[in-house]
């Protein structure tokens, strides 16, 4: 394709845009909101079914309903990397990105709940944890070890 014919071909875009202005808007605001709409779900679909093990259920309880069901960061960094695609959005952003990174190791699906016990049983073990460590630094301090 030469210099010229795609100067051409995009004047004619550019001047079709011009002239079909009001149909291009109305389409974007139904039917393109409906794509972006099944797209998103799609992406949430595959991801949560991915890192379900094939299936679109919570790996621990075996929970099935979608709206329970979210990616959860085996290691517990998911505020950071919050952060890192900002706050709002995070979900669809956030899904997009594992599927485009062919599902990256690190995450799980979960339900909410199983996400609010682990959550509890990590805080619960950090303070056993911290106790022991407590513990050892005042045997150590004492001479007794
Ligand atoms: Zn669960």
């Amino acid at each position: 394709m030469t210099l010229k014919s795609t100067e051409k071909k995009l004047e004619s875009a550019r001047r079709y845009r011009e002239e079909h202005k009001e149909s291009i808007k109305k389409w974007h605001q139904t039917i393109g909101k409906q794509r972006e709409a099944r797209l998103r779900i799609t992406f949430k679909l595959d991801v949560l079914t991915h890192y379900g093990n094939g299936k679109l259920v919570c790996v621990m309880c075996g929970e099935s309903r979608l709206a329970c069901l979210s990616i959860d960061h085996i290691n517990g960094n998911g505020c950071q990397e919050r952060k890192k695609f900002g706050g709002n959005g995070y979900g669809y952003k956030f899904y997009r990105y594992l599927k485009k990174n062919d599902y990256p190791k690190g995450y799980q699906t979960l339900c909410m709940n199983c996400q609010f016990c682990k959550a509890f049983l990590d805080k619960s073990w950090n303070k056993v944890h911290e106790r022991r460590k407590a513990t050892q630094c005042l045997k150590m301090l004492a001479g007794s070890c």
